[in-house]
């Protein structure tokens, strides 16, 4: 039967270390091949400590790669950085440190291939490392998503498409939320990881998934064969009904959903747990879209004193309409998808989602509430 344990666990890596083989034995164990290709894939999302819950804990990833040594495979472990370079996140991020002395290999992802992925997408270029790994072993934080509601099992792995491309995706879905949950959940079905394993230790808590988030302990490692049934569980412990995470809706749109299985653990449930601040991206009648997004609906705000300048948020919004003049950004909205890439990829928090008071009142007014972007059919689980 197929088995998702929730483990009460910690940084620890003697506490981590039997966890993570005993729930790997269980559930790859009988797969594992000695020199067997295998990838192993964080969350590596920008130069981060891990105390700031923006990446996945290099203990978490450490664990995971002494189990495959102990199996003679000599595991790759890889990802494609929204910013900063990789070494920065090795050395910030505490990897450099903690896989002192191991033998295995650390790196960005180098090249694509292209896979097709199923319609309307088609053909789309994945990290070679992953279209061609044996064995994929997903390793996801466990955080807040201002856009998507939550970065957990299938959205884990939009880190195989390499580089600019992401945003390019960005772009080609726009705020089309449904779309862009459709290719996440093609992807992990493309992808198909052996298992994931979710560092839900040090969460991430309110308008995640980069700094403007805060970090919450949970203490949780959450693991299975199945990312649906992961994220579900996940919806579960931080109070989110399943149905409306976006991803689990378009799989449910596509025909998955979870496979049944067996909790081995409690399920756990947090009180308090802060969701991101969500809006319906986009409602009334289509020929006033335009003015509506332009005037109504959640941008990017900027918090001046905490920006410094950078130009990051510039150098990748996928529709290329922040400009930074004397250090200050100036977003041209009526142009601006709302994937909220800038929110994300901030480094000091300066990007927060807003939406502008003229449209929480006329909202309000109205009775639209976030769920009117995120009804659908159920997702069992
Ligand atoms: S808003 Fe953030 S990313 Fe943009 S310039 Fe300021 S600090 Fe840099
Ligand atoms: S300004 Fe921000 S939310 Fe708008 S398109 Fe650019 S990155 Fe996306």
């Amino acid at each position: 039967m197929n088995r998702i344990f929730v483990k009460q666990s910690s940084y620890v890596l003697e506490t981590l270390r039997p966890q993570v083989f005993s729930i790997l034995d269980d559930t790859i164990g009988g797969i594992i091949r000695p020199g067997m290709k295998a990838l192993v894939k964080p969350n590596m999302l920008s130069p981060s400590t891990p105390e700031s819950a923006v990446i996945t804990h290099p203990l978490v990833v450490r664990a995971v790669a002494e189990y495959f040594l102990a199996k003679d495979v000599h595991p790759l472990i890889a990802d494609s950085p929204a910013i900063g370079s990789f070494g920065e996140i090795l050395r910030k991020g505490g990897y450099a440190e903690y896989f002192s002395g191991l033998n295995v290999e650390i790196r960005e992802f180098s090249g694509s291939v292209q896979r097709d992925i199923g319609k309307p997408f088609g053909m789309i270029d994945i990290a070679e490392e992953a279209a061609t790994a044996d064995v994929i072993v997903n390793v996801p934080k466990l955080k807040t998503h201002s856009q998507m509601t939550l970065t957990g099992a299938v959205k884990n792995l939009f880190g195989c498409i390499v580089g600019m491309r992401k945003a390019e995706w960005h772009l080609r879905a726009g705020i089309d939320l449904d779309l862009f949950a459709r290719l996440l959940v093609q992807i992990y079905s493309t992808l198909q990881p052996a298992i994931t394993l979710v560092d839900g230790i040090l969460a991430m808590e309110g308008d995640g998934p980069g700094r403007s988030g805060t970090p919450r302990h949970l203490g949780y490692l959450i693991a299975g064969k199945d990312a649906l049934a992961i994220d579900s569980i996940i919806c579960r412990i931080v109070g989110l009904d399943p149905h409306k995470l976006p991803t689990n809706k378009a799989a449910l749109a596509l025909g998955y959903s979870p496979a049944p299985y067996v909790l081995d653990g409690p399920d756990y449930k947090t009180d308090n747990f802060r969701l991101p601040r969500q809006t319906p991206l986009i409602y009334g009648p289509r020929q006033m879209h335009g003015l509506i997004r332009r005037l109504l609906i959640a941008r990017p705000r900027l918090n001046k004193s905490k920006c410094n300048g950078c130009n990051l948020c510039s150098a990748y919004c996928p529709a290329g309409i922040i400009t930074v003049a004397k250090r200050r950004p100036s977003i041209a909205y009526g142009q601006c998808i709302r994937c909220f890439c800038c929110v994300e990829i901030c480094p000091e928090g300066a990007l927060t989602m807003r939406e502008p008071l003229l449209g929480t009142l006329i909202r309000r007014f109205a009775h639209i509430s976030p769920a009117a972007f995120s009804k659908g059919p159920k997702v069992p689980g």
